[in-house]
């Protein structure tokens, strides 16, 4: 296993950047993200790190030894690593045991320990009874499985993963994110992975690099990422959210245009009486039609917001709501539980507890 160490890593076509002097460290065994955009860099930071493209500037170590810069690219078939792409890349002509088996092959393991790898990794990957079958007898969710099984059967040092489930429908998925999180807990191989997909990046990794033209803007844990956005692009790319203007007075209150004052989660690095931004989540509000409840919210020090029900969309699991601040001139989405219904036109409170309140910066 490898720790990776990208520095000022920088890749150019033509004039613009698609990854522009980008920083970051992969623990030994860690599984990191690349989450962002399309054409924020994630696909070019991994194509990188696989030694496919020769940086511009800066260099990619692994433990500390220099495989990529301006001066030095290690060829992919060097690195130690294996890479698994949208399109499963198995090959059709080959059985499952044969497309797992090769890579041993080329290694030239003798054919006993050949046998008894493949059989344990087609294990792990709940594949063994489909060990005779063809690609084209497989499913797609099976046909990813060959490929996992594929790639980490070398146990190579590092694994890159490129947008691997995209062409699974939505079921299967869910169920191959939890598939890929407990085999990195079976070989805690040091893991990059790429997606757009923020459910995706939350199941499987240790921590998520948020990226956006080019660069990290944003690097931490999945909770860190969600629950304390520091910027409104990350805050609205992970997940939905409300995002109230208002001018910040102090460490803790921020002043919306029509003199409502919210208590707010301490922000880093924000000065007094610049205009800033509030995340606040919709599941982290809570809405309630009686105004003695909603006063006594507001004397245990919660926001509170007077509103009209504009719109409601149940989901089975909960209603989504759209309420309607008049005197704001805003709309926040509340999410709640599927007990809670109200329809158009009645009035509510909506209640936000301040740790939920999260200043963010513009950038
Ligand atoms: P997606 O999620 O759509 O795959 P991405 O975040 O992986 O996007 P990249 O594929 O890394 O983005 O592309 C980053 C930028 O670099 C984009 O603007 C893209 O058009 C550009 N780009 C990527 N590869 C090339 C290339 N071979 N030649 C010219 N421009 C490229």
């Amino acid at each position: 296993m490898a720790t990776v160490t990208l520095r000022e890593l920088t890749k150019k076509f033509g004039a613009a950047a698609a990854v522009d002097r980008l920083d970051l460290d992969i623990g030994d065994g860690e599984f990191v993200s690349l989450l962002g955009p399309s054409g924020c860099g994630k696909t070019t930071t991994l194509r990188l790190l696989a030694g496919f493209l020769q940086p511009d500037g800066g260099e990619i170590r692994v433990g500390q030894k220099v495989v990529s810069s301006p001066a030095v690219l290690i060829p992919p078939e060097r690195r130690n690593m294996s890479m698994i792409f949208q399109s499963y890349a198995v090959w059709p002509h080959m059985t499952v045991f044969q497309n797992v088996a090769y890579g041993l092959k080329l290694k030239k393991l003798d054919g006993g320990e050949i046998a008894k790898k493949v059989e344990r990794m087609l294990r792990l990957v709940h594949l063994d009874p489909l060990a005779g079958r063809y690609p084209g007898e497989l499913s797609g969710g099976q046909q990813q499985r060959v490929a996992l099984a594929r790639a980490l059967v070398v146990e190579p040092e590092i694994l890159l993963l490129d947008e691997p489930l995209s062409n699974l429908d939505a079921n299967l998925r869910e169920e191959m994110r939890f598939e890929i999180r407990r085999l990195h807990e079976e070989f805690r191989i040091t893991t990059v992975y790429v997606t757009h997909d923020q459910a995706e990046a939350m199941v499987t990794s240790d921590r998520i690099a948020v990226m956006h033209q080019g660069r990290i803007v944003q690097l931490g844990s999945p909770e860190e990422i969600f629950d304390r956005p520091k910027t409104r692009f990350v805050a609205e790319f992970i997940g939905k959210t409300n995002i109230l203007r208002g001018m910040l007075e102090s460490g803790r209150s921020v002043a919306l245009g029509d003199g409502l004052k919210l208590r707010v989660l301490a922000g880093d690095g924000l000065a007094p009486g610049k205009e800033v931004f509030v995340c606040i989540r919709p599941h982290s509000l809570r809405l309630t039609p009686s105004a003695a409840e909603a006063e006594a919210g507001r004397g245990k020090g919660m926001n509170l917001f007077q509103g009209v029900i504009q719109r409601r969309v149940y989901f089975g699991d909960a209603n989504d709501y759209i309420v309607e601040l008049p005197a704001q001139r805003l709309n926040l989405r509340v999410v709640a539980p599927p007990t809670q219904k109200y329809e158009a036109g009645q009035k509510v409170f909506a209640l936000a507890d301040p740790e939920q309140c999260v200043l963010v910066g513009e950038e």
